[in-house]
């Protein structure tokens, strides 16, 4: 049985008393519209413990402020059902923002380096936004564990980041981005996509491949494993935010005239009309995500 909860009082309550009877609590954070990404995690979350929240927020702090915010697909009562099917035994839902930002709220978290380029540097106020409302979360539910999407690497980064900067006593674990059967991410932003854009949004999953191969075939440059990515990619989208390489685990960027010493991650974002759309590969260890 599945129980929503909107309020932080209940849900600790509940909480408490799994904790007494010994039970590892593991969390899974989203901003809800779930699709089978967001399926994977809870997977994941209920093979490392034997209660878990699904979280579902649209958190207000990540989003700039002419992104979507206002317009992001809310499809709580489905997300409901997608949790019991999956049989999650808690939802945690708020019914409005200050649940979690209270009046009065002011304390942000920042992550300097870990988000200076890529995503941060196209979102300014992103990271601070994800790293606060993670932070809140993690300490309004008290997991042992909590699962994330490699979809979103730097942000996995992010998270890891704090938590252990922060000593914040539990597990972080991301799992592999889950696929169309095209190869494009799966992604509550999709549903933006018009057929149009839906079909071109295919030179990504193309893009990430052809560098996944050219890894393979022993090029470890970055200069042309980005060139490999960008060719399919700028074939179709409206414009390229980023195609670059960096460090996987600082995120820090690799030069383009590089030799690709350490696991690297190979990170895109680009628009489709308006839709913007972010993925990645991490070399050597991700399969392309085409055949
Ligand atoms: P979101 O609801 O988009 O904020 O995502 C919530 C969590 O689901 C994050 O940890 C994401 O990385 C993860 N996620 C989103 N899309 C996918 C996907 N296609 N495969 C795996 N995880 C995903």
């Amino acid at each position: 049985m599945t129980e929503l909860i909107r309020e932080i009082d209940p849900l600790r309550a509940r909480l408490a008393l799994a904790r007494e009877r010994g039970l590892r609590v593991g969390v899974v954070p989203t901003m809800g519209a779930l699709h089978r990404g967001h399926l994977a995690l809870i997977a994941e979350a209920r093979r490392r413990a034997q209660v878990v929240v699904v979280t579902v927020f649209v958190n207000p702090t990540q989003f700039g402020p002419n992104e979507d915010f206002k317009k992001y697909p809310r499809t709580l009562e489905k997300d409901v059902e997608a949790c019991r099917a999956m049989g999650a035994e808690l939802v945690f839902a708020p019914e409005n923002e200050s649940v979690l930002y209270p009046p009065g709220d002011e304390t942000r978290l920042r992550v300097p380096e870990t988000t200076k380029h890529l995503e941060g540097a196209f979102r300014p106020t992103h990271f601070e936004g994800v790293a606060t409302i993670v932070l809140k979360l993690f300490n309004v539910v008290g997991p042992g564990v909590a699962v994330f999407g490699r979809k979103d690497y730097q942000q996995l980064q992010v998270v890891t980041r704090m938590a252990r900067d922060l000593f914040v006593p539990m597990e972080i674990v991301g799992i592999p981005t889950v696929r169309e059967d095209d190869g494009l991410a799966l992604s509550s932003r999709n549903a933006y996509l018009s057929p149009e854009d839906r079909q071109k949004a295919r030179g990504i999953p193309e893009g990430l491949s052809a560098a996944v191969a050219a890894w393979e075939a022993g090029e470890r440059h970055v200069q042309p494993l980005i060139a490999a990515a960008r060719l399919p990619i700028a074939a179709g989208a409206t414009s390229i935010d980023y195609v670059a390489c960096a460090d996987a685990v600082s995120m820090a960027p690799l030069d383009e005239l590089a030799r690709i010493e350490r696991k690297a991650v190979l990170a895109i974002a680009a628009r489709y009309g308006t839709t913007r759309l972010i993925d990645n590969v991490v070399l050597g260890e991700d399969p392309a995500p085409i055949g």
